[in-house]
This record gives structure tokens, sequence and C-alpha cells, in this order.
């Protein structure tokens, strides 16, 4: 009897620490929006809010200028912000070794004017694939600039697709998917879907996240090695 005792006090310890451990392995999701703020940003923070879920917002720096409130309510409400570039065109951005990192210390200094901090983070346009050269990886690097890309793409910067199409890349991008990074865009047809896609990753049990200066960026010239193009 006293055997069957300590048997279970073990058992009973052993499923404790199994379940806490699955706890601990609990998905987190960090999703992320670019080319804002605009006047569809207050719905995307509406949206955010009444799913208790954070973003990280990558900001050009036009829409800095016409819309410093919205910026402002972005931090307020305890999202993180990266920065997306001045010109958001392929042809100007990526045309010179050092352009992408002139176009992200033009668009921090405006953040700091207006918010009164830098960051680290960026994303350039359209992703560091296929157009960002090691060169210029390797200047932003040694700016100590994040650069962040995305593994889960629903593609809603190209028209406007239905949210039958967007959950269906979605799930697509998340199959083995350990790092689920997802590329979303701060326009009027994304913020129509916002709720069911936000619902889809609650009722699969994640969690959202930021994305931190702290944190080893995730991104192409990473992922599938700087040594793919010169
Ligand atoms: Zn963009």
């Amino acid at each position: 009897m006293k055997r069957f005792l300590l048997l279970l006090i073990c058992a009973t310890i052993l499923l404790s620490a199994v379940v806490l451990a699955a706890t601990d392995k609990q998905r987190v999701i960090y999703l992320t929006f670019d080319d804002g703020p605009t006047h569809n940003t207050p719905a995307i923070l509406d949206a955010l809010k009444k799913y208790n879920a954070k973003a990280t917002f990558f900001v050009l720096n036009s829409r800095i200028t016409e819309n410093p409130d919205l910026l402002k309510r972005i931090i307020a409400e305890g999202h993180s912000v990266g920065l997306h570039g001045s010109s958001h065109d392929v042809n100007v951005i990526y045309s010179t070794a050092s352009k992408p990192l002139e176009e992200m210390n033009e668009t921090n200094e405006n953040l700091y004017n207006t918010v009164g901090f830098k960051t680290k983070l960026i994303r350039t346009p359209y992703g560091s694939y296929p157009y960002m050269n090691l060169e210029q990886y390797k200047i932003l690097k040694a700016a100590n600039y994040n650069l962040w890309d995305w593994t889960v793409d629903p593609r809603d910067g190209v028209g406007a697709p239905a949210i039958s199409t967007m959950l269906n890349r979605i799930k697509g991008d998340l199959k083995g998917n350990e790092n689920p990074i997802v590329l979303l865009h701060d326009k009027k047809s994304t913020v129509n879907n916002l709720d069911a896609i936000l619902s889809y990753f609650v009722s699969e049990g994640y969690s959202f996240g930021l994305i931190e200066e702290a944190m080893d960026p995730v991104n192409f010239m990473e992922l599938y090695g700087p040594a793919r193009k010169k």
C-alpha cells in the first residue's frame, strides 16, 4: 500500500511537470503591420485591443509626419514600432550600398523628433529578398539595425484578398513554423478581415508577442544565407 501511495505521488508530480512544461510552451505569434500609420490605423488598434493583442508597426517616414498622433497612440497602447524607410520604392531604396541606411536614419530622426526615441528595428520595403545585396545588409548591421522580414504572408499587400484566401495562406505558412512572424499591411481590406484573422489565432491558442530590440532578427538574409546573393 505504501509503495502504491509513493507511486501515486510520483505520478502526480510527473504529470504536474508535464502540464507545466506544456503551459510554458504556449505558442507565440508576432503580428506586424507595414506602411502606416494611416487613417486605417485606429481600426487596427481597436481590433488589437478587442483581442488583447500586441503588434509591431513598421512605419514610413512620410506617414510619421502626416499622422504623428496615430503613431503616439500606437506607442501608448503598448505596441512596438520599427522603421520602413522613406521612398518605399525598390528602385530607390536598393539603388546604392548606403541608401537603405540613409532611409532608415532619416526615418529614425523623424521618429525621434515625433515621440522622443529611436529604434533599431527595421523592415525594408518588399522584404530583403530578392532586392537587398550583401553589402547593403552589412552596412545596416554595422549601424546596429535589426532587419526583420516575415515567415507568414497572407499577401494582403497585393489587391484585396478575401478572408478565406488570407486564412488559407496563413494556415499553409504556419505549418511547422516555429517562429511565426505575420506580414500584414495598414490598409482598408486588411482592416475588414482583421477580426476574423485575430479570432483564428486566438482559437489556435496563440498569444501575441512584440518584436523587440533584444531579439535575434528573423530575415531572409539570415534564413537563406548571405551567400545566395552578392
Ligand atoms: Zn511596405
